[in-house]
């Protein structure tokens, strides 16, 4: 699967998945000891073309038609039987400033690696939300936490100056002080948390559906919401039965 690019220098890039559909309804059936049967779908009995033979299928009861382990996935999720969608997960590579990252991280079930502004430089650039993004950036209301339409033409022109101006001074306070043998530990502290960084997480499909759950949800702030559903395209691929049935709540 390709990166998928957002906001103006994040991604999001799956790095590699474990598991399948399938997969879960084998772990499932370990109590039975009877594994995957097969998806549902067209029975190989209309292609006999004969009536009588579709009529007298046991596989369909006579209506063309095969009800596969979908009926089982379906069970599983509706009853809460969570367990058997512990068996699949994936790794992925994310870019996204460290606001986000904050957000994300308050997720303790999942598994973190993060480059260290310790170690190495940090990324040379800082998220500026787009215009758009600026006119529905007026206080919430309703939302207290979130913003909402209609922030007049003069603040979105001034907000982005503050944004991109206070970068700048930070961003050359930042270098300044590492050409001056500051450490970087310490001549990081004047950046801003838009700043941007690099991390894997991993999980397993259980848990990232619980994170989607709560970040794909309208209360989410928006630029956590776009890497929510760019990991719900990816998840959407991989684990296409498991993911209609999240969508459908
Ligand atoms: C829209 C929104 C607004 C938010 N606003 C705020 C805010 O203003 N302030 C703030 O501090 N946070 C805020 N959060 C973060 C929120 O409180 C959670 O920390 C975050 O969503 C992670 O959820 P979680 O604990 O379910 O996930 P995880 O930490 O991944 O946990 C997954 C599940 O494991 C179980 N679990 C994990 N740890 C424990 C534990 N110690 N004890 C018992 N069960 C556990 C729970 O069942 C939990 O649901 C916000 C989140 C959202 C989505």
């Amino acid at each position: 699967l390709d990166r998928i690019k957002l906001l103006d220098h994040g991604y999001l890039q799956l790095v590699e998945s474990w598991g399948s559909d399938e997969r879960i309804i084998e772990a499932a059936r370990m109590s039975t000891d009877k594994g995957f049967k097969g998806w549902g779908g067209k029975c190989n009995c209309l292609d006999a073309q004969s009536l009588e033979t579709t009529v007298n299928c046991k596989l369909c009861s006579g209506s063309g038609w095969k009800v596969g382990d979908e009926k089982l996935l379906r069970f599983l999720w509706e009853h809460k039987h969570y367990t058997p969608f512990e068996m699949a997960g994936l790794t992925i590579e994310v870019q996204a400033p460290i606001f986000v990252f904050r957000e994300w991280q308050r997720h303790r079930t999942q598994s973190y690696n993060e480059l260290s502004g310790r170690y190495t430089e940090l990324l040379p650039f800082a998220y500026v939300p787009s215009i758009e993004r600026l006119m529905n950036a007026k206080q919430g209301v309703k939302n207290k936490q979130g913003s909402e339409k209609g922030l007049s033409e003069q603040a979105v022109i001034d907000a982005h100056w503050h944004i991109t101006s206070c970068y700048e001074v930070a961003w050359n306070s930042y270098k300044e002080m590492l050409i001056r043998g500051v450490s970087r530990e310490i001549a990081r502290l004047v950046l801003p948390v838009a700043q941007y960084s690099r991390m894997r997480a991993s999980a397993n499909l259980r848990n990232w559906l619980g994170f989607l759950t709560l970040r794909m949800e309208q209360g989410a702030q928006w630029e956590i919401r776009q890497y929510a559903n760019a990991l719900a395209d990816v998840i959407s691929k991989l684990f296409p039965r498991t993911y209609e049935l999240f969508q459908e709540g």
